[in-house]
């Protein structure tokens, strides 16, 4: 309830009601919020030009951000460093073990290959920092597939290097005679004088002359295919598969070690030199196939033979002379 004020009317002589004029009132309270509008900007405007003060949370705050970005720093320099070792790993893959084992090498895109399709950084956007971020993570998911690249890669060279393993001692890779057993070696792989019809003949393989019961080894490792007399002039002979498309063949042997389907290393015993079949004297007939065609032993020795060795089985069965058959 508002007061009613009154005043002394000197001509009336009696007291008179005050009428408060409406129009005025209104423009007090209009003057007193703008007033007071003016007033917020002044502070705020003055707040805005002195220089801040930092309370101790936003300096710890300050402090960790700092500390974050020189973490992150510091992240992307050993980042640095891994891939530098990587690339050497990689650099020798591509250019020692895949070329050894003929594999192709890994291309560079496909080994530093990012990630395609959707944004996979999208919830580290929007951030000040969000580009140290989103460069950082994504430097580290290459090089996360650029390590599981590599490593795959080893695998299939591991792979590769058991059936290199499987390959080398697969080969007939050495003498099927020891050199100290040997009296000479008769013939070579070429042409030479039939020693029953004095016809010139190639012949296939390669004549070891040693005593009678004189072992006969195994040249790679493989499976035993045949041990019969039943192929026309090499008597008593074993074959044995390989694999790889590698056959040998031992005839006229005296005596057999091994049975049909038998599964040997090489250096085994598989029988002992003899004359049988189509002999002059005792030998060992030697052949060896690769892909059903017969190709010259001589080339395959280097698995038991030193230098000097293989120079002089290779001038001796070079010489056409008769062979033992
Ligand atoms: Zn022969």
């Amino acid at each position: 309830m508002s007061k009613v004020k009154y005043y002394y009317d000197s001509e009336t002589l009696s007291y008179k009601k005050i009428e408060r004029r409406k129009g005025r009132r209104l423009g007090i309270i209009a003057l007193s919020i703008v007033g007071s509008f003016l007033a917020g900007f002044i502070l705020l405007v003055i707040y805005l030009n002195i220089p801040q003060i930092e309370t101790p949370k936003e300096k710890a705050l300050k402090r960790e951000l700092k500390n974050m970005k020189l973490q992150y720093g510091l992240l992307n320099k050993k980042m640095d460093q891994i891939q530098d070792v990587l690339a050497n790993i990689e650099d020798r893959d591509n250019n020692i073990y895949r070329l050894y084992f003929e594999a192709n090498p890994i291309p560079e895109e496909q080994r530093k290959a990012g990630f395609g399709g959707v944004n996979r950084y999208k919830n580290l956007e929007g951030f000040d920092n969000s580009k140290l971020i989103v460069e950082t993570t994504k430097r580290m998911d290459i090089l996360t597939k650029q390590i599981v690249v590599q490593s795959k890669s080893l695998d299939e060279i591991a792979k590769l290097a058991k059936a290199k393993e499987k390959l080398l001692s697969a080969i007939p890779a050495i003498q099927p005679v020891k050199n100290e057993d040997l009296s000479r070696i008769a013939s070579g792989y070429g042409w030479r004088t039939d020693p029953f019809t004095k016809v010139r003949k190639f012949h296939y393989g390669m004549d070891f002359t040693a005593p009678r019961r004189t072992p006969v080894y195994a040249t790679g490792d493989g499976r035993v295919i045949r041990a019969d007399n039943r192929s026309t002039g090499y008597g008593n002979h074993i074959r044995i598969d390989h694999g790889f498309g590698y056959t040998t063949l031992y005839g006229h042997l005296y005596k057999y070690n091994v049975r049909r389907g038998q599964k040997v290393k090489r250096g085994d015993i598989i029988g002992f030199v003899g004359s049988t079949g189509r002999s002059e004297g005792p030998h060992l007939h030697y052949e060896v196939f690769k892909d059903d065609k017969r190709i010259n032993p001589i080339n395959f020795y280097y698995g038991n033979l030193s230098p000097e060795e293989f120079d002089k089985v290779l001038e001796k069965a070079q010489q056409e002379n008769q062979s033992l058959d």
